[in-house]
């Protein structure tokens, strides 16, 4: 909790792993715990896992969060935590509240985070502030920090504040946030193992179908280069997977594209899909209908590429091509390719 004599306030940052790394998003909920608590605050974190291969990954993620800030890193390792399970997870992290004693507590705004935020908040009697895209600390850090998140699918933004007293916790969307930079060197946290006894289990998760193992996230691409039903067919897809290949980035989808039958459903982007913000989004072939427009026109820099002028998806775009993708996209990764060598 914070210091009552000296207002100085402890956060807690929950840094979600995947597939052994930490996610980035790890990184961004501890840039904005280190905001939050300012200057002469303290920042802890914990990482959670378990089973034959995960206590080196641990161990490495631990020491990334330590030189980046983290005070002190409690590392989680147990058996019970090799898969995510909520109710496992929230008991992990419940461990570390009860060591740490913080008034801030931070998580991704993954699909762990949402389903964690909720139960660390009501064991902690807590209030919650979800999907937070800006932190506003000008008044003060803490509880008088602004907390930015959307609204309506992104149509309007509101700004909320949390009531003093009670611990507050928030969960951060990826790739909104700046990452915490690196400490100097000699001023980096210490990493401490934390013991944990698992609870009593009303859900059991007895197995995760990974569809889209090996790509990169669509939550946290820089990148996306999207298809709608304009590809015409699964194969339609290859000149975008090539383009997203040659940039770095994720392929995405609009609803018509996965109803269609040309794509997976856990590509889609748009209100009943993934909510994306990456630095730039490909729209290939996609009109622009409200819903797809729900889940990426808070990307950076929209391109679209469709051979109807009138599309919608022309108005939220910073850059508009005319044209027919099959010919557009090959000549775009060509210059890529060219220019990133
Ligand atoms: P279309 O609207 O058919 O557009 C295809 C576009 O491709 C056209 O603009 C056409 O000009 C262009 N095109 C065709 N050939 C080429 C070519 N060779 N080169 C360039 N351009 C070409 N949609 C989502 O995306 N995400 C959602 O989450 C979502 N949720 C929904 C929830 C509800 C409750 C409802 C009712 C709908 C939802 N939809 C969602 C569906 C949405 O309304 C649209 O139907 C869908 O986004 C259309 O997909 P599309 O743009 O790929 O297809």
């Amino acid at each position: 909790m914070s210091d009552t004599n000296t207002g100085k306030q402890t956060a807690l940052v929950y840094a979600e792993c995947a597939e052994g790394s930490l996610r980035r998003v790890a990184l961004e909920a501890l840039g904005a715990a280190r905001l939050l608590v300012g200057d002469g605050g303290s920042v802890h974190a914990v990482v959670v896992g378990g089973g034959a291969s995960a206590a080196a990954a641990l161990q490495t993620a631990a020491a990334e969060l330590a030189a980046r800030g983290a005070e002190v890193v409690h590392v989680v390792d147990d058996p019970a935590l090799a898969g995510f399970a909520p109710e496992a997870y929230a008991a992990a992290i419940g461990a570390a509240v009860a060591a740490v004693q913080p008034s801030i507590i931070v998580l991704g705004h993954t699909a762990a985070g949402r389903e964690l935020a909720p139960r660390v908040a009501a064991a902690v009697s807590g209030g919650h502030i979800a999907d937070v895209t800006a932190v506003d600390v000008a008044a003060g850090g803490g509880a008088a920090a602004i907390f930015t998140r959307p609204l309506y699918a992104g149509k309007a933004f509101e700004q909320r504040r949390f009531l003093p007293g009670a611990p507050q916790v928030i969960t951060v969307r990826p790739n909104n946030l700046p990452v915490a930079e690196p400490v100097a060197p000699g001023s980096e946290g210490t990493v401490a193992a934390l013991a944990y006894s698992a609870p009593p289990l009303w859900t059991i998760v007895r197995d995760v179908v990974r569809k889209a193992s090996g790509r990169i996230d669509l939550a946290e691409a820089d990148i996306i280069v999207s298809g709608g039903r304009g590809v015409r067919s699964a194969d339609g897809f290859a000149p975008l997977e090539e383009l997203a290949a040659v940039v770095g980035g994720a392929v995405g989808a609009s609803r018509g594209a996965c109803d269609a039958g040309y794509c997976d459903y856990s590509l889609q982007i748009g209100q009943t899909g993934k909510t994306v913000t990456p630095k730039l989004y490909i729209a290939c072939g996609i009109s622009g209908a409200i819903q797809h427009l729900a889940g990426m026109s808070q990307s950076r820099v929209i391109v679209a590429i469709n051979k109807d002028p009138e599309a919608p998806i022309f108005g939220v775009a910073d850059y508009g091509i005319v044209g027919d993708l099959f010919e557009v996209v090959p000549l775009l990764t060509e210059q890529f390719r060219a220019l990133l060598g």
